[in-house]
């Protein structure tokens, strides 16, 4: 397979880089706040006295999600890494800054990671006395039946649901009422995509599918997760009746009903396809007696340099019409003229709240329990090979969740791990073995983002707990050190065995663990640990996913091992392989 041609320089720069230029070409509109850098902030937006709007995902959908920062649309951005949510402090960092003491409006795609992530943000707002809601953008038809609406996923429509949040907040309303004309622009938006050709990440740069040349999948998510089914490549005339007529049959508007029109390109579909697109949404509105209020064709949410487009309509009452008319200035979007804001009417009196603890110190070891073959420096080494056989296992992992995933998952664990592994270096060498999963857990959540994140920081934060009374762990310990990681990723996403996710290598990773306590020792327990995960990871491909990215496809996850069960079984994998190692030496 070819690997894409990309302008980038070193992988893990990309992000503050993209960040860099966004931010120098438009050094009127926007700036960088906060310690995590990942906070685009609107140079003239948030005031005293005013809602702040925050919006945010991954990147790779330029110019969303910063481009829609200015005067008007958001107050601020936070920048994820490429198609992974950005992290709760990263969240944070932008909440702080869009904060006029009126509250703060999360906005966001309706993912998995994006959700578990804001929510950790929102909860720690509202802990520090910031009044805070969330919005999640669902407007592709694609992604679930009508019945089951709430479970879409966001697309295109997200450029809707922000201009309609942005200019209620620009015009002083409460933050109930900001949140409340969010939900009407989400409920009233809907979109629909096809995709010619796949995207590559950038660190990888694999196509995260495969299509053939004469081939189309009509419904593809934003990151190239599977439509609802792949046809031969058809005129661009039928291709948007095909959409057109999913998402008005939804819709139904009546005779003389207003619509607003995005027609929007993934990344490398030309302005020609796009126009030629619009001529023949146009004939269909007209057909039908309806009227287009506004309309914009272009890049407004790309999926890299995915090819193909979607298709948004948001019907309108004068309400919606108005809201939309209201004047912005962002880099990506401006609508009338805004009258020049005052510099000096920036925020004066934003809450710097402080942020969360830094990195666990060193407990006294004293009083904790020394029965064990794991002391704080195996563990330290154990969790150092995980970290090096994640790395190794990127691609493998990356392959598996560009089949029913978005494909990040490798580069996501790895950048993760990496976190992880410095945080160990730097750890104090007296830190006990909470101490060591607490640092774990904040470096991997910092650097992560997406689903991973909150589902591993949390595992680790738990299963650290579970033995705080602890100087080394014994087999006992440490299965319960695994039930309690186990325990976290339930409590954290809520899902449940079966539902095709890493639970389905947790539940029998720690079952078999917990039967090898009876007669084992430490390496018994850990190997039993990995024997469960294997087989549970195996029995995935056999599962239909409920729960994540994949639970879009439905049957088609069919057939496929889930990646975040097979990250996890490499993470035990490497501990048992470690402890072996270690005993052998000894
Ligand atoms: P994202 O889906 O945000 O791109 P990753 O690719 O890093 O995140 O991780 C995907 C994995 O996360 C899935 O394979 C699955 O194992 C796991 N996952 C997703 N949602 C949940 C959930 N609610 N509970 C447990 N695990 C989940
Ligand atoms: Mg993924």
């Amino acid at each position: 397979m070819t690997k894409t041609k990309k302008l980038i320089n070193a992988p893990e720069d990309i992000i503050p880089q993209l960040i860099a230029g966004m931010v120098a070409a438009h050094p009127d509109m926007l700036t960088v706040e906060g310690p995590t850098g990942r906070a685009v902030v609107a140079v003239d937006g948030p005031r005293d006295g005013k809602v702040g709007v925050v919006v945010g995902g991954g990147s790779g959908h330029e110019p969303a999600f910063a481009g829609y920062v200015g005067r008007g649309l958001a107050d601020a951005a936070a920048v994820g890494n490429i198609f992974a949510s950005p992290s709760p402090e990263q969240i944070l960092d932008a909440a702080r800054a869009a904060d006029g003491g009126a509250g703060v409006l999360l906005l966001y795609g309706n993912y998995t990671g994006d959700v578990m992530n804001f929510t950790m943000a929102a909860e720690e707002l509202a802990a520090a006395g910031t009044p805070v809601r969330q919005v999640q953008v669902a407007d592709d038809v694609a992604s679930a039946p009508v019945e089951r609406r709430g479970e879409r996923r966001g697309i295109a429509g997200d450029f809707f649901v922000f201009k309609v949040a942005g200019a209620a907040a620009d015009l002083g309303e409460p933050l109930a009422r900001v949140e409340a004309l969010a939900r009407k622009a989400n409920d009233a938006t809907l979109s629909m995509g096809v995709a010619l050709g796949a995207c590559s990440l950038p660190q990888t740069g694999k196509p995260n599918f495969e299509i053939g040349d004469d081939e189309m999948e009509i419904g593809m998510g934003l990151h190239g997760e599977p439509g609802i089914r792949r046809d031969k490549l058809a005129p661009a005339d039928q291709v948007t009746d095909t959409l057109m007529e999913a998402i008005l049959s939804e819709m139904a508007p009546a005779q003389g009903d207003r619509v607003a029109v995005l027609v929007n390109g993934l990344g490398s579909t030309s302005l020609v396809e796009l126009y030629i697109l619009f001529a023949r949404l146009k004939q269909v509105l007209d057909a039908r007696g309806i009227a287009i209020h506004r309309s914009w064709v272009g890049e407004y949410a790309t999926s890299l340099e995915m090819a193909g487009a979607s298709i948004t309509l948001m019907r309108l009452d004068d309400e919606l019409a108005a809201l939309l008319d209201h004047p912005c200035r962002t880099p990506a979007l401006t609508v009338g003229t805004v009258e020049g804001a005052a510099a000096g009417s920036a925020r004066s009196a934003r809450k710097a709240a402080g942020s969360a603890e830094g990195p666990a110190r060193a407990t006294p070891a004293v009083a904790l329990i020394r029965e064990g073959a794991i002391t704080p420096a195996l563990f330290r080494a154990m969790m150092q090979r995980a970290g090096d056989e994640i790395i190794a296992a990127r691609d493998w992992l990356s392959e598996l969740d560009g089949v029913i995933g978005d494909g990040d998952h490798g580069i996501t664990m790895e950048i993760g791990w990496k976190a992880v592994q410095g945080a160990l270096e730097n750890a104090p060498g007296d830190e006990t073995i909470e101490g060591c999963c607490k640092r774990m857990a904040k470096a991997f959540l910092d650097a992560v983002g997406a689903s991973s994140g909150p589902l591993y920081a949390t595992a680790f934060l738990r299963a650290g707990a579970a033995v705080s009374d602890r100087l080394n762990l014994d087999a006992g310990a440490l299965a319960a050190w695994l039930a309690a990681a186990l325990q976290g990723v339930r409590d954290r996403g809520r899902a449940e065995p079966g539902d095709k996710t890493m639970i389905d290598a947790w539940v029998p990773a720690v079952a078999r663990a917990q039967e090898a306590v009876a007669t084992g020792a430490e390496l018994a327990v850990i190997e039993a640990a990995r024997d469960g995960a294997e087989a549970g990871m195996k029995a995935t491909a056999d599962l239909e996913a409920r729960r994540g990215r994949s639970a879009k496809l439905g049957a088609r996850s069919k057939g496929h091992i889930d990646p975040g069960a097979a990250s996890t079984w490499v993470i035990l994998r490497a501990m048992a392989t470690a402890l072996a190692g270690a005993q052998a030496a000894a």
